[in-house]
């Protein structure tokens, strides 16, 4: 187990509790309640129908498409699907919320309950209740930057599905929130049901803060952080907000409860506004909308149809493929990776070899270069190609890393580089022989060493044999081969 994270003030030792609020951009072609594409890049003002605009006696139609894709996550996160929901008015003015109210769901979310299980160093993980997801609105955008003295409203947005994902406060550290924003990230991208582009802000996050003393059991008073858009911008914040409290209660001081912003730049969090009630946003149920009713059928048929998950996906690499826990975590963290591993192994890689290059070599390399896998120059065939060179023992696995990096940088196919640059192994007995009779003869004194019990020199002896073969020998020949030979 790992260390419990701690603060230490100068009066004791503190304890973090974070819970998260998620806003997933629902993949879907057109809003919620309107017809208008979603779609982003374009002029202001392009996707925005009367509804959206919040025009007199415009009505809103609910898209079966969306609460489809709230269903499934709600299903991909084992929750319970509520063939009941309704949606509520959230009422408040902003410029850029035409209808001045936000359409939500309060009382009665379509997905209640639920979990993530997060991953964490060294193989550990922990499951994280998820209290609820419902649908809710996007609003539009204000654009400040444009004029001195104006503003002005893009509703592009506005309208556009969100699914409000809340945890309960069970997260205990930065890394645990961040390890729990990775694992929804990924669910939501298995699912298809967000794309989680957190720099597009596609996906965001609020984190609730708070703080008690080490073996207290009720909860402090905490701080929201809003819109917080990297996993790493989460982690931060958090660490600096928990520190910011103890120090304040140490001194005697009370938290109040507020809606605080991180600064990336300074790493820092301020005031935005002191915390509002719920009664504050008169919740009702939109008059305009039914009760929104599903059936079990469909939901079963939405059931049957999930795609495999990733902790799914985790156990059977390990139990079928023999890899290692932490090996299958790194693949199936994004469904890229997955994808491109299945690719490799569809293709006839061995798993632990394909796993090995994906991993080890190709990711490394991919890191210096700052590319995803999806714009790798190495496709998974590609490294399959080499891969299964190294399975039928053509080039050994030293050459095959300088193989792969001659792909990268020429984006030539394995096969071409191996035969233009006659990098093909020698598995050649004899020719391996007479290398190893020529090392042998041209060393009388470290032969008679190692006859008389010097093992470490087997290295040595390798080592000019691969010499004389420009590294292009088999290894595994070179090892068996010298081993009969030096015990004539
Ligand atoms: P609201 O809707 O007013 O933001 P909720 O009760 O829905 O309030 O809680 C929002 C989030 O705050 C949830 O993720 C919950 O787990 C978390 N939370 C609640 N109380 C605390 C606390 N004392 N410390 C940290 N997080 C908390
Ligand atoms: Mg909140």
């Amino acid at each position: 187990m790992s260390q419990p994270y701690r603060i230490s003030g100068t009066t004791g030792v503190w304890e973090v509790v974070i819970g998260l609020e998620v806003h997933a951009q629902v993949n879907s072609r057109s809003k919620l309640f309107s017809g208008a594409p979603v779609s982003f890049g374009d002029e202001p003002n392009q996707n925005v129908s009367l509804v959206d605009a919040g025009m007199p006696g415009m009505l809103p139609v609910i898209n079966r498409i969306c609460v489809e894709q709230a269903v499934r996550t709600g299903l991909g996160i084992n929750a319970r699907i509520n063939l009941h929901s309704i949606f509520d008015r959230k009422n408040y003015f902003y410029a850029d919320l035409p209808t001045g109210y936000q359409i939500s769901q309060f009382s009665d979310p379509i997905v209640s309950g639920g979990e993530v299980v997060i991953d964490l160093p060294g193989g550990e993980s922990r499951t994280i209740n998820v209290t609820r997801l419902h649908l809710e609105q996007d609003a539009g955008k204000s654009l400040h930057e444009y004029s001195p003295q104006f503003s002005y409203i893009d509703l592009n947005r506005a309208g556009v599905a969100l699914m409000e994902i809340v945890s309960e406060p069970e997260l205990r550290s930065p890394e645990e929130a961040g390890a729990y924003l990775k694992k929804l990230r990924s669910i939501l991208m298995y699912l298809d049901t967000c794309d989680g582009d957190m720099d597009k802000g596609n996906l965001r996050c609020d984190a609730n803060v708070s703080v008690r003393r080490e073996g207290v059991t009720t909860f402090g008073t905490r701080c929201e952080i809003k819109n917080v858009n990297s996993v790493r911008f989460l982690m931060k914040a958090i660490e600096f907000e928990a520190q910011r409290q103890v120090e304040i209660l140490e001194a005697g001081g009370v938290i109040d409860q507020e809606t605080r912003l991180f600064d990336a730049s300074t790493g820092e969090t301020r005031t935005m506004r002191s915390k509002e009630d719920a009664h504050d946003y008169r919740y009702f149920p939109d008059p305009d909308l039914l009760p929104l009713e599903i059936e079990e059928e469909w939901v079963a048929k939405l059931r049957a149809d999930l795609p495999e998950l990733p902790d799914a996906k985790k156990a059977r690499y390990c139990a079928n493929y023999g890899l290692s826990v932490y090996d299958a975590s790194v693949i199936t963290a994004e469904k890229s990776f997955a994808d491109y591993f299945e690719a490799m192994l569809a293709d006839g890689c061995d798993p632990k070899l394909a796993s090995n290059w994906m991993t080890g070599e190709l990711f490394g390399r991919l890191n210096k270069l700052g590319l995803e896998i999806t714009a790798s120059p190495v496709s998974a065939l590609a490294l399959s190609e080499l891969v299964k060179l190294i399975q039928d023992n053509t080039v050994s696995g030293k050459i095959a890393k300088t193989v792969l990096d001659a792909m990268l940088e020429s984006g030539k196919s394995a096969k071409q580089i191996v035969d233009e640059q006659g990098l093909v192994q020698v598995t050649d007995t004899s020719a391996i022989d007479a290398a190893i009779d020529a090392v042998i003869s041209a060393n009388p004194d470290k032969v008679a060493e190692y006859k008389s019990g010097k093992d470490k020199l087997f290295g040595f002896f390798v080592g000019q044999v691969m010499k004389a073969t420009e590294g292009k020998a088999n290894p595994a020949m070179v090892n068996d081969l010298l081993k009969a030979k030096l015990s004539l």
